[in-house]
This record gives C-alpha cells, structure tokens and sequence, in this order.
C-alpha cells in the first residue's frame, strides 16, 4: 500500500499523527493509497519552514525568482502526462481532460515567470519641490492554499507560482481525496532549484485547516472548494487577521435563445455538463430554455446524453469517467430522488450505470431532468455531478431575471445569434464570469478568476492582476533629500505647494 505523506522543507516527510485516509482508484472502487492527516505539530512544522525561507526568499531579486519558476515551468511540461495520470487515477476525470487540467495550470506558472513586469512599481517626481513619490508592491510572507478535489493540478496552481514568484513562501494543504500529485509538484520545485521550505505540502483536513487559519506566522490563505467551508474559512481567517480570498460552490446556467445554433448548443450542454462527471465548478447544471426550443432541442439531448461514452478515464475514448467517490455516488443520487419528488421530470436516470470489468467503480450515468422548477432543490443547489436539470421560460428578460436570483454567481453563458442580445446579457448579468456561445468561460492566465455572490468570499480573484495583488501589499514611499529640507518644525499639513 502506498504511502502519501507531506512535504516540509524541501525534504518529503512520513506522516506522524497516527491520523490517516484512504485514497481510492475511482473506476474501479478499490483502495490505492492511504493519506497522512496532518496533526497541528505537522502544520506547525511546515509554517515554520516557510517562515524561515521568507526573508531570503523574498530579498531575491524577482528576476531570479522568475528564473526558478521558468525551470519549473519546464519540469512541469516534460511531465505533463505523469502528472494527468495521477490525477484520472485518483479523481476518475478522463485522461485528456487531465491533460487540459495541467495546460490550464502551466498557463499560470507563464504568466507568473512575468512577475517582474508585474511587481513593477510607479513613481512621480517631484510631488513637493525637492520631493519624489513612489510606491512599491511587497511579498506578504508565509501564504497558504486549501484546495478542493475537483482540480488537485490546476487550482494549487492557480496559487503558488503567483504567490511564489510574488516573494512569498507556501504552504499548500490539498484535497485528500486525491493528494498524489500534490508531492509530484513539490518534487519539481525542489529539482528546479527553489530553496527548500518556499514551498511546501501538508496533507490533511479540517485539523490541518484549523491549524493555518490560526497560525500567527500565516499571512494570507486562497481557499478552493464548497461554499459552507469557503464562508467559515473567510470569517475565521479574517477573525485571525489573515488577508482572504475564498472561492465557493457554483450553479451555472447557460441561457438559450430561439435563434442559436441547435447542434451547437447540443454539443456545448453535453460537454460543459458531463465533462469531468459534472464535477467542475463551471459545468453547467441549468440549461434555461427560452421559448420553444426545449420542445426542439430536447429529442437531440436525450439522445446524446443516453450515448455518453462513460468509462475507466485512462481509456482515450472515454468520454466521462466516474464519479470521485461512493460518498459522492450516493450524494447525488439521493438529489435525483428529492427532484423527481419535487415535480421535475426524469428524462435520462444515470443512476444504475456499470462499466464492464469495473462494476465496483463509483460509476453514474448522464441524467437529465427538464420542466425543473426555479427554486426547487434541482435548481437551488449545488449537486456537482453528472445532472442537467431544463427549465423553461419565456423570455431572454425572464431568463436573465432568474439567474441574476440565484444565490451563486460562478460562471454563465449566453447562447445566440444575436449580438444585441449577447450585449445586452454580458452587461445585465450578475455573475463573474460571462460566455456568450462559450460554454465553460474560465478566464485566460493574465485575466484572473472568481465568481460573484456565495461562489466567491473576498474582495480579489485568483491569478491575473489581481492575483497579484493578493499576495503583495503596496508601500509609498515619499523621499527628500537633506539640501532641500526646510528650516525649522512646520505644523501645518504638508501640501504640494
Ligand atoms: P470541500 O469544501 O469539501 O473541500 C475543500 C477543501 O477544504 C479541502 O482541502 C478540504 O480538506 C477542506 N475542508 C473540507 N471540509 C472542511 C471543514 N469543515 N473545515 C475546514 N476545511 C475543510 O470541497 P470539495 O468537495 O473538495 O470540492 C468541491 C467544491 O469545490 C464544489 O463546491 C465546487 O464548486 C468547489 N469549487 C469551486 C471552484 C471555484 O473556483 N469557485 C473551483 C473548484 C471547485
């Protein structure tokens, strides 16, 4: 049996807490490792080995920083498909969407080699006679990240190359669910030549979290994953003085128009719902109808859902795999009973599914539910699997009317052929990320990332800018030289004059 330990200070580390978790193979049910849970000696440990690094660290010049992240970056791509491997055997997503996972975060580590272009300050001359301005942007010291198991690649890497080449040291507590690639990461750090204890690996859970929210020497934490623990985790972190970023849960709608492309949106709602198993914070879960093309697109749903290529991931053309756990399995299962109770009308029931060869995977079915009622479980919560619930309504402002209810504000997207429609929906909506016949609008590396309302606790995205900005604080610095000092005390407010 496999071990999965921690890594702290360069070195990987035996979990020690006498506290650990299994880690299963998805498609075929059976255990493939066990989990250290970190204790918070462990968390301790790895805090002080960041904070340790922090001074050096962050006194190298960007540019060298940048140099490491550039070796890095390479590392990563020449073990691109050890990397997606890890993942389809642990999460159960099919291998070339792990391979797409791993794109998506080696975009990231791109636009973190530019940190020195970014940490860029700016500066005025002369705001007073013999007097000059500036202001500079500075690492926070020791960051953590808490990451969920839908994306245990891309998410961690949304974080600590940008927090990293920003000057900051790292402490990443991943998913346990499927933790794996989390070590093959550190490793590539060490063998790209960071110092040891820049970044580091805690294996864990909520003992694990607890521990870093109320770590004195924690300055910022990024959280990935539900909304109930996003909100605790800001509040709590805030309670501790921490700088908080905390990404929640998500219901994406795509809305369609009469006019739009029906092969399209067909295409478009199989993948962006079903892809990954639905577990995806931007899979669609609602498709809201306008008008009559429900009646017209439904025989072509139906369809395509019930041929779905489901199987084991590492098959290339498997179009869906598994769903991540059997916890999972029947969490979403007990959503598809409470829909039908409630009214909605079970078109494809995945619920039963096997794969040949693999009956003891957590394996489930595309299902599609339409004529869902707005404010019904199927449409309130969040069930993140293989589920597309339809709701119809007549009109684009009746569309846009209920999303803008909804209580998350993840991603959306417009399907049409109408460009004054498509205008009008990316300036009405209230949701913060916008696709008009883009499915699945992650935002590109140097955009940044983050939904609005409960799918997003802070005031700053990830990555981009305004990543950036989170792992750095502003300094002005105002500096006069002696010849042009004045004589004497002056009591009135400095001025420009
Ligand atoms: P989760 O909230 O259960 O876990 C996320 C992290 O928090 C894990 O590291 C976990 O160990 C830790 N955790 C879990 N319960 C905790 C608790 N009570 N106290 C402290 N820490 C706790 O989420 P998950 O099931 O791993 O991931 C799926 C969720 O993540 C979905 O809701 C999905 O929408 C969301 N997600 C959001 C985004 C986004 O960008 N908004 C991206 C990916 C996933």
């Amino acid at each position: 049996m496999l071990n999965i330990g921690h890594y702290i200070n360069g070195r990987p580390l035996a979990g020690a807490s006498g506290r650990s978790q299994a880690v299963y193979n998805p498609a075929t049910g059976e255990q493939r490792a066990e989990v250290a849970l970190a204790s918070e000696a462990e968390v301790d440990a790895a805090v002080q080995a960041a904070a340790e690094a922090f001074p050096a660290w962050a006194y190298m010049p960007p540019i060298r920083r940048a140099r490491l992240m550039n070796r890095f970056l390479a590392l990563v791509n020449e073990h691109q498909d050890a990397l997606a491997e890890a993942i389809t055997l642990e999460h159960g997503k099919v291998f070339t969407d792990a391979q797409g996972e791993v794109q998506r975060g080696i975009e990231i580590i791109e636009f973190a080699c530019g940190m020195p272009q970014l940490l860029k300050g700016d500066y005025t001359d002369q705001v007073s006679r013999g007097i000059d301005n500036w202001t500079v942007r500075e690492p926070l010291g020791v960051c953590a990240g808490i990451t969920p198991f839908n994306f245990p690649v891309m998410v961690p890497m949304w974080m600590f190359p940008m927090a990293i080449a920003a000057g900051n040291t790292f402490v990443l507590k991943p998913s346990p669910t499927d933790p794996s690639a989390s070590l093959m990461l550190a490793d590539l750090m060490k063998q790209a030549g960071f110092p040891d204890g820049v970044f580091n690996v805690v294996q864990g859970d909520k003992v694990a979290v607890d521990a870093l929210l109320v770590h004195p020497d924690v300055s910022a934490v990024s959280f990935v994953g539900s909304t109930p623990v996003a909100n605790y985790i800001y509040q709590t972190g805030a309670q501790y003085g921490k700088r908080v970023q905390a990404l929640g849960g998500a219901k994406n709608h795509m809305l369609v128009m009469p006019d739009a492309d029906l092969d399209k949106v067909v295409d478009a709602l199989i993948g962006a719902a079903y892809g990954s198993a639905g577990e995806r914070c931007m899979a669609v879960s609602v498709a809201t109808l306008v008008g009559d093309v429900g009646d017209r697109l439904m025989p072509k749903l139906i369809e395509r859902t019930k041929s779905l290529n489901i199987t084991q991931g590492m098959d290339l053309a498997a179009e869906m795999g598994p769903v991540v756990s059997r916890a999972a399995l029947e969490r979403i299962s007990a959503c598809i009973d409470k829909g039908r109770a409630e009214g909605a009308e079970l078109l494809v029931d995945g619920r039963g599914y096997t794969v040949e060869g693999h009956e003891n995977g957590f394996w489930l079915g595309g299902t599609l539910f339409d004529h869902v009622k707005p404010g019904s479980s199927l449409h309130n919560e969040e069930i993140f699997g293989p589920v597309l619930s339809c709701i119809r309504v007549d009109s684009f402002a009746e569309g846009v009317d209920l999303i803008n209810a909804h209580q998350y504000g993840n991603g959306v997207s417009l399907f049409t052929r109408d460009g004054n429609a498509a205008r009008e929906f990316s300036r009405r909506i209230q949701v913060g990320m916008v696709g008009i016949n883009v499915p699945i609008p992650v935002p590109l590396a140097w955009h940044g990332f983050g939904g609005w309302k409960r799918s997003l606790f802070g005031d700053l995205h990830v990555y981009g800018e305004e990543g950036v900005r989170f792992y750095t604080r502003q300094k002005s610095i105002m500096q006069r030289w002696h010849e042009s000092i004045g004589q004497g005390a002056e009591f009135q407010m400095p001025t420009s004059g």
